[in-house]
């Protein structure tokens, strides 16, 4: 069985909505034949319509800002949108019974937001259950549409499917708990040969209390569903061919690595590769379920396989990513560093604040971290500032390139940071498993580093050998 996630533009409209059913009736045909009549599945997951989870947060924002009438607009608004994306449901009857259910949503989030507009404060709470209206809303619709194509389908309300702790807008799921709640809500969907559709992104608490699983995390509640239920293999369908060399947005004709490691394709994603939520493989590797990457506008094309092992490739990098909105922290004790100790002290700083730090480089009296999550940095820094000189610089980003071939060749590092040429470099680090090399420049370095490095690296056809050396 498989967990088949569709992501914002894999749902976006009519067409591409046609394009899913398409692709999950093919599946289901593919299960029937390979396993008889005991088929299972798929479990579909779904994001929000594209562009819908930006303008629910929008719609937050108005409400906080005491907006009522914009925020209720903004609302009627996207009301009307999911109305004309449900004409894909070509049963009467069916898409009556959604448009009352999704109708009933939306009465339910003026409610919410006009209360919510006369405190004019919106806490990261009401923010999860204004955001999870999105992929609520959008598996209802799917759900419809499947059905109503004859493909039996079930709607499962994440909310009960997902449970998860209470950190509000980057929820982590509790496996065991997650686990007994698909038995209760998913399983026997399963069992009853119907598709269970399900909103990605959202969960609850133990309690009820809708959360969310942060900026992309329909990817992470496949890879959670497929995980707790052991599937045989986690789909993400998305816009692009699989995971590329390098960001399409910023380089071009970037490549599709057709096979890549689970340790691989984490870095890529912890480290920018936007394809994929960081927290995607976490779940995958625990039961080695392989993960693969789609295109939902060319299901016909082979995509990315994500597996704990891969073949050995000529290339020495798989591939670059960058990811910005960094921010380096530099903390200088010249009477503390080498005293014992004084790391413990400071990373508990960050560990009493929930801020995790990604990239780590120690001088002699000093030590530079990269913050990516700067909610609660103004505390941290305060608290730092007590036993050591703390400065903070924005609008970074981290570069970090990617493969087991840095492994193999010693010269490597090197040839990477040659490639970045005169961009200056903040800091750069490069760990013991040497799968990676990651250094840290301004923001808007970014495009002329990853371009450089990308030219170097993965230019389809040989450059001089001297910037290039040997090629896969
Ligand atoms: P979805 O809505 O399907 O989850 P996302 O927008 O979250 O899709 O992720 C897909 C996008 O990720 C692509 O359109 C692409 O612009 C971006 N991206 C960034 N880096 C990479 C990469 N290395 N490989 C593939 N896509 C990437
Ligand atoms: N809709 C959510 C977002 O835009 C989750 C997702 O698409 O994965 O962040
Ligand atoms: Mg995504």
């Amino acid at each position: 069985m498989v967990v088949m996630k569709f992501g914002g533009t894999s749902v976006a409209d009519r067409a591409a909505l046609d394009r899913l059913m398409a692709i999950v009736r093919a599946q289901r045909q593919a299960d029937a034949q390979q396993e008889g009549g005991d088929a299972r599945g798929p479990i579909v997951v779904v994001s929000a319509l594209s562009g819908v989870t930006d303008r629910l947060l929008g719609v937050a924002a108005q409400a906080g800002a005491g907006d009522i009438d914009g925020a209720i607009a903004s609302l009627r608004d996207l009301h009307q949108r999911h109305v004309t994306v449900s004409e894909v449901v070509t049963d009467e009857a069916i898409r009556t019974a959604l448009l009352g259910d999704l109708a009933a949503e939306f009465a339910e989030l003026e409610r919410v937001v006009a209360a919510l507009g006369v405190l004019r404060e919106v806490s990261p709470r009401w923010m999860d259950t204004i955001a999870a209206a999105g992929e609520i809303l959008s598996s209802r619709i799917v759900a419809a549409a499947l059905n109503a194509q004859g493909l039996p389908a079930a709607w499962v309300d994440s909310r009960l499917a997902v449970v998860t702790d209470g950190e509000h807008q980057a929820a982590a799921p509790q496996f065991p708990e997650t686990t007994a709640a698909l038995m209760i809500h998913v399983d026997p969907v399963l069992a009853a040969h119907r598709i269970p559709v399900m909103g990605g992104f959202v969960g609850a608490t133990r309690d009820g209390v809708t959360t969310t699983l942060g900026r992309g995390g329909s990817d992470y509640s496949a890879a959670i569903v497929g995980s707790c239920l052991g599937v045989g293999e986690i789909q993400i369908w998305t816009d692009v061919d699989g995971m590329l060399t390098s960001d399409p947005r910023i380089v071009d004709e970037p490549q599709v690595v057709p096979h890549i490691s689970f340790a691989e394709a984490s870095e890529l994603a912890y480290f920018g590769a936007k394809v994929l939520h960081p927290a995607t493989i976490q779940p995958a590797v625990a039961r080695n379920i392989p993960v693969r990457i789609l295109n939902s506008r060319r299901a016909n094309a082979r995509g990315t396989l994500i597996t704990a092992e891969r073949p050995v490739s000529e290339r020495p990098l798989t591939a670059v990513a960058a990811k910005k909105g960094v921010t380096v922290v530099d903390i200088t004790s010249t009477r503390m560093l080498m005293a014992h100790g004084f790391l413990g002290r400071l990373f508990s700083v960050f560990d009493r604040y929930r801020t995790p730090v990604d990239v780590v480089t120690t001088s002699e009296v000093s030590v530079s971290v990269t913050v990516d999550d700067a909610r609660r940095l103004p505390a941290v820094v305060e608290e730092l500032s007590s036993f050591a000189e703390v400065s903070c610089e924005g609008q970074m980003a981290i570069v970090c390139a990617v493969g087991d071939g840095l492994q193999r060749d010693p010269a490597m590092a090197a040839r990477v940071l040659a490639a970045v040429g005169d961009v200056p470099l903040r800091m750069v680090s490069q760990a013991a498993g040497r799968r990676n090399i990651t250094f840290v420049i301004r923001e808007r370095d970014v495009p002329t580093a990853l371009s450089r490095l990308h030219e170097t690296f993965f230019a389809p056809y040989p450059v001089s050998a001297s910037v290039a050396g040997t090629r896969g």
